[in-house]
């Protein structure tokens, strides 16, 4: 057979399946009113949740930086693309974090490989929630060690499965915010169970980040937990910061261990020097714009009493992260197809990206949405969604 045969039968059963995905082609900078495809939509779909991604001082931050630091950084962290924005970045973000020391990665993705393949192996024992993103799960996996998931949200569960097996070293690995549902995790408990279980705690903080704590510090200072009870902090730049690039965070000598030892550290490039700036900026911004983060809150709220009035029913989350669910992939494309008609940008997030049979609609707010962009997607909700509801019902009919 040629090596061909493979790939043409699993894309013809991913387009049977309602499963096909391609990019849409953004023609504008991102921002709630966008040009996708060439038609204008208001975006309900992107990560970027204070509206800094296209920030003016953000981008003449990176421009600024561009001009004295050129544009790549020429090499990886440890050969001698480490330059100054990224020392000053690193040095901000552990401020602002309260850890000891924070180190740079390039993606969030890699972060995640890097830490957990550089602290566990072969023999040891990963816990996962399982709705953890995608990253973790590979990280995981790449790792060596035993992958134990333990149901979402549950650490009765995952106390359980921890006492199945006591040999090797033990870490627990959790979504801040969980991407796909907007929940949060009940770190408090993975603190403590972690620390009665000598077990490394790991919260990645993707989504939280920016976005919740009084200052925007994420979900650890929402929830008041240091260093020494979460002792391995996530965090991207590529959503609230509206830059690109993620960072961990805890102890000197984690952080130095990692330096000696994490692969997707090690072996690439340095994120480009002007990246780094400009996420310096937006630092700023979070820390002294609180009303991106007020703002945001009243949207969330908007959203969902105006979803229940619909009779909508939402997914428990007081995050920018709306999930509408459907259940069936067809109905979430339909009705996702539906609101483009009608002008709107939401994104129909199905398997493997979610469990089978739990595709939703994912809706994201934003600092740059008004609060009249958010009644009008009300509004087109209230007019599209009723067939759709029929047909989530005909779907969790099925087996
Ligand atoms: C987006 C995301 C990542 C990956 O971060 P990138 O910087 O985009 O690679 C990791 N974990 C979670 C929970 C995410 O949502």
């Amino acid at each position: 057979m040629p090596p061909t045969t493979r790939i043409k039968t699993l894309l013809a059963q991913r387009r049977q399946q309602q499963l096909y995905r391609q990019p849409r082609i953004a023609g504008c900078a991102q921002q709630a009113h966008m040009q996708i495809d060439g038609k204008a939509y208001l975006s309900f779909c992107s990560n970027d949740y204070l509206g800094l991604a296209n920030h003016s001082a953000v981008i003449s931050a990176f421009q600024q930086a561009a001009n004295q630091w050129g544009v790549g950084s020429g090499s990886a962290h440890l050969i001698n693309g480490h330059s100054q924005p990224h020392q000053q970045l690193e040095e901000a973000l552990a401020e602002f974090t309260g850890r000891e020391r924070a180190l740079l990665f390039s993606t969030g993705y890699m972060a995640n490989l890097g830490v957990v393949s550089a602290l566990m192996q072969d023999g040891d024992r990963v816990y996962q929630d399982r709705l953890n993103h995608a990253s973790l799960l590979d990280a995981a996996k790449l790792c060596g060690a035993r992958q134990i998931r333990f149901q979402h949200n549950n650490p009765q569960h995952l106390v359980q499965r921890m006492q199945r097996q006591t040999t090797g070293q033990a870490m627990i690995l959790a979504d801040g915010v969980f991407s796909m549902d907007g929940d949060t995790a009940p770190v408090r408990t993975l603190a403590t169970l972690a620390r009665e279980r000598d077990a490394w705690l790991m919260i990645d903080d993707a989504h939280g980040f920016g976005v919740l704590g009084d200052n925007g510090a994420g979900l650890l200072e929402q929830e008041a937990l240091t260093q020494d009870e979460v002792p391995i902090l996530m965090g991207t730049l590529g959503k609230a910061l509206g830059t690109a690039g993620a960072f961990v965070a805890g102890s000197h000598e984690l952080i130095d261990y990692l330096i000696q030892t994490a692969r997707t550290y090690i072996y690439t490039t340095a994120q480009p020097p002007a990246v780094a700036a400009a996420a310096l900026t937006s630092l700023r911004l979070v820390k002294q714009e609180g009303w991106r983060r007020a703002h945001l809150k009243h949207l969330i709220q908007q959203f969902r009493s105006g979803a229940a009035q619909l009779g909508l029913e939402l997914m428990p989350s007081q995050t920018p992260i709306q999930p509408l669910p459907v259940g069936d992939s067809g109905a979430a494309l339909a009705l996702s197809q539906r609101l483009a008609e009608a002008g709107m940008l939401v994104t129909a997030i199905r398997p493997p990206t979610v469990p089978k049979g739990t595709a939703r609609l994912r809706i994201t707010l934003s600092a740059g949405h008004s609060t009249e962009d958010v009644a009008r997607l009300l509004e087109a909700l209230a007019h599209s969604s009723h067939t759709n509801a029929g047909s989530a019902r005909v779907a969790q009919a099925a087996p």
